[in-house]
C-alpha cells in the first residue's frame, strides 16, 4: 500500500492525553469539558431511546433538528436558512470539514489555510490529492494579512478555509475581515469553508461575525458547527454544516456514503434543547469565569499570556520559565515533571515553528483548574 499521508503520525491530542494519563497529570491538553452536560439533555436522549427513536435518521438529519437550527439562526443571527436544502447533520464538525473538503477539491487543486490551523484541515486536503497552501497569521494578535492571502491565490486555488473563532490563537474576525475575505473569494471565484465551532465561546463582549451573516460569503460558504463544543458533549460527535442549496446538494452526495446519517436519539434531544436560547446565550459568562481563573494562576506561575478572546483555550508563553525547551519539549516536561498537560502550538503549524507557546484548555471544573494551578505554582 502506498500511504496517502506518509508523514502523518498520531494527532497531538491523542499523544498528550495519553501522556497525561500515563503520568497521572491533570489534562489541560485536548479540548474537552470535564463536567457533565445538562441533565435535561441527557434525559431527553434517554427518553428518545425509550420512545423507540433508534433507527436510521433521514440522511440529511432529523427534520425537527434542522428546523430548530433554522429557527436558531433566524433568532440569533437574523439569517434565513432553508432546513430542507441548506443544513445537514454530521458526525461532528470533523466529518463536516472532511466532507466539504472532499466535495470541493479535485486532485491538483490548491486550498488556502491560515496557520496556526486545526490539525485536520491539511490531511483532509491532501487525502484528496490536493495541496494545502499555508499562510501564517500575523503576530502579535494572530490577525490575517489579507494582501498575503490574495497573493497566495493561483489559478489552481479552489477553497479557503478559515477558523473563526480560531483554535488555538483565540482571535476573532472583525466585520472588515469578512469583507476582505469576501472580496478575495469573489475576485478569484473561491469557495469558503468556515469552521465556526466556537461561535458561542467569545468573551469580553466581542461579537462573532459568521460568514452566514455576510451575503457575499453566505452564497459561497460551507459553515461548520459542533454540538460537542456548544453543549459540553464532545463524545457525541454530532455537528452540522450549512451551505447554499447547490453546494449542499453536492455535500450530501458524499455525506450519504461516508456516514449516511448520525445518532438518532441525540438528534431528537438536541432539537428540544435548542428551543431555549439561554442554553447557548449563557456560555460566554460561564466560560469567561473559567478563563479568568486559569489566566490569573498561570500568570502567578510565571507564564506571559496572550489574551484569550474566544474558544476554551488560553495560550501561554513559557520563555520566562524554560526558554531552553522547544514547545514540544516543554509540554512533555510540564506533564511529566509538574503533572499538568498542555498542547505545543507548533502542532498547528507545518514547519513545527517555535513561539515558546503552549495551549491550556479551561473547559474544566473550578476544582480541576485549582488543582492544576496548585501544581504549577511550584514553577514560580
Ligand atoms: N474544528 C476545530 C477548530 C476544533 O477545535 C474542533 C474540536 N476541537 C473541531 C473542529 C472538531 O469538532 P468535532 O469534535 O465536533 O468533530
Ligand atoms: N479539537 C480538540 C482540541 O483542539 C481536540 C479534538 C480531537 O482530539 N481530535 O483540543
Amino acid at each position: 500500500l502506498v500511504s496517502k499521508l506518509p508523514d502523518v503520525g498520531t494527532t497531538i491530542f491523542t499523544v498528550m492525553s495519553q501522556l497525561a494519563a500515563e503520568h497521572g497529570a491533570i489534562n489541560l491538553s485536548q479540548g474537552f469539558p470535564d463536567f457533565a452536560c445538562a441533565p435535561e439533555l441527557l434525559e431527553d436522549v434517554h427518553q428518545a431511546m425509550l420512545a423507540g427513536h433508534n433507527q436510521y435518521a433521514p440522511m440529511a438529519g432529523l427534520p425537527a433538528l434542522r428546523l430548530a437550527l433554522a429557527s436558531k439562526l433566524q433568532l440569533s443571527r437574523n439569517v434565513a436558512v432553508d432546513p430542507d436544502t441548506e443544513i445537514t447533520i454530521t458526525a461532528g464538525a470533523t466529518q463536516a470539514l472532511f466532507t466539504a473538503i472532499a466535495t470541493v477539491l479535485h486532485a491538483g487543486d490548491e486550498a488556502l489555510i491560515l496557520d496556526p490551523s486545526y490539525d485536520s484541515y491539511a490531511p483532509a486536503i491532501r487525502a484528496q490529492g490536493a495541496v494545502p497552501v499555508r499562510i501564517s497569521l500575523s503576530a502579535p494578535g494572530f490577525t490575517v494579512d489579507w494582501d498575503q492571502v490574495n497573493a497566495a491565490v493561483t489559478p489552481r486555488t479552489r477553497l479557503i478555509i478559515v477558523n473563526n473563532p480560531n483554535n488555538p490563537a483565540t482571535s476573532v474576525f472583525t466585520r472588515a475581515d469578512l469583507d476582505a475575505l469576501a472580496a478575495i473569494a469573489e475576485r478569484h471565484e473561491l469557495l469558503v469553508l468556515a469552521d465556526e465551532v466556537y461561535e458561542h465561546l467569545v468573551y469580553d463582549g466581542i461579537a462573532h461575525h459568521s460568514v452566514l451573516t455576510h451575503p457575499a460569503l453566505r452564497a459561497r460558504s460551507f459553515a461548520v458547527y459542533s454540538f460537542g463544543k456548544t453543549f459540553h458533549a464532545t463524545g457525541w460527535k454530532v455537528g452540522y454544516c450549512v451551505a447554499p442549496p447547490a453546494l449542499m446538494a453536492e455535500f450530501r452526495k458524499l455525506h450519504q456514503f461516508l456516514v449516511f446519517s448520525v445518532h438518532t436519539p441525540t438528534q431528537h434531544a438536541l432539537a428540544q434543547y435548542l428551543a431555549q436560547p439561554t442554553h447557548w446565550q449563557q456560555l460566554p459568562a460561564f466560560y469567561q469565569a473559567k478563563r479568568d481563573l486559569l489566566a490569573a494562576g498561570l500568570q502567578r506561575a510565571g507564564f506571559t499570556l496572550k489574551p484569550s478572546q474566544s474558544t476554551y483555550f488560553q495560550l501561554a508563553d513559557y520563555s520566562q520559565i524554560r526558554p531552553d525547551l522547544s514547545e514540544a519539549e516543554f509540554a512533555r516536561w510540564l506533564t511529566v515533571t509538574h503533572g499538568v498537560a498542555s498542547i505545543p502550538v507548533s502542532a498547528f503549524y507545518a514547519d513545527g515553528r517555535d513561539h515558546k507557546l503552549v495551549r491550556f484548555c479551561f473547559a474544566k471544573q473550578e476544582s480541576t483548574l485549582d488543582a492544576a494551578l496548585t501544581r504549577l505554582s511550584a514553577l514560580a
